[in-house]
């Protein structure tokens, strides 16, 4: 299986990252908001060199890496991914090394050792999800919302104000598609749009929350060259979920904490 340009009959950007799964889920981005700050990630991105080529190798071995970020709050050593993965030392390096220079993954190259893979890195960025039992850092305010749909979980989010740093928490049910609650109610996220090379250092570092439009503006005041989108928590969720779903979605390793697999389901995405 190989990576396919596509479009959907909207003539949105699309791209076929495994049998059947498309990438991004077009059919749960309802907004118009959500659908203008995807199609400005999907152009300052290079897109080609995300999913050009995509081999089942490097699919096997992001998916493992996500699910055990899921599972354990960490990611895997590559003697986990060896295991999970059926392939030897070189295989899986091989596969890491693309999947980074894809910017699918981070990687400590004087370790061999993965330290992200979006949305979720070791880095403290502020934005806490908590999957089941398991704690994991998201890399931006948008992963940490698209999160829990990506595993068919429910999710907490522990967050800050981007100006103030008030505490914002956020949580989830319909196994993660839908906002649950939201404190401060005024809550809003920011989407900005900017991207040198690598997501987590540039692209995620502008998603944000913030305790109210009050304060993105203040923030926007003192940034008025950023460009973005303002978004309601379900706005930044149906933008979260269209790029996450699909990164688990018709894998085989799909699986809820409980253990049980859930099989993908395009076009789900109610609330
Ligand atoms: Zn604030």
């Amino acid at each position: 299986m190989k990576f396919q340009p596509d479009s959907t009959k909207d003539g949105l950007p699309s791209y076929s990252i495994r049998p059947g799964i498309a990438f991004p889920d077009w059919s749960v981005v309802r907004s118009p908001v959500a659908r203008e700050a995807l199609l400005a990630i999907f152009e300052v991105f290079d897109m080609d060199r995300c999913w050009g080529g995509y081999t089942e190798a490097e699919d096997a071995v992001r998916t493992a890496i996500l699910l055990h970020y899921c599972k354990n709050g960490k990611p895997p050593a590559v003697a986990d991914l060896m295991s999970s993965c059926g392939m030897d030392e070189a295989q899986v390096m091989t596969s890491l090394r693309n999947l980074k220079g894809r910017d699918l993954v981070v990687l400590d190259d004087a370790r061999g050792q993965v330290t992200g893979a979006y949305p979720f890195t070791d880095r403290e960025t502020g934005h806490r999800v908590r999957l089941g039992d398991t704690e994991v850092n998201a890399m931006c305010a948008v992963d940490a919302l698209g999160a829990g749909a990506m595993y068919g979980s429910d999710t907490e989010i522990d967050s800050s104000c981007r100006l103030c740093g008030a505490p914002i928490h956020v949580a989830t049910h319909r196994a993660g598609r839908a906002i649950r609650q939201v404190s401060p109610p005024e809550t809003v996220v920011w989407t900005g749009i900017q991207y040198g090379g690598q997501a987590a250092t540039s692209l995620c570092t502008v998603i944000a929350f913030f305790c109210s439009e009050d304060h993105l503006n203040g923030w926007r005041g003192n940034n008025s060259e950023e460009r973005g989108f303002r978004m309601s928590l379900d706005e930044g969720m149906e933008t979260g979920m269209a790029i996450f779903m699909p990164f688990l979605a018709g894998s085989d390793r799909h699986g809820a904490p409980d253990g049980q697999v859930v099989a993908a389901q395009p076009g789900i995405g109610s609330r």
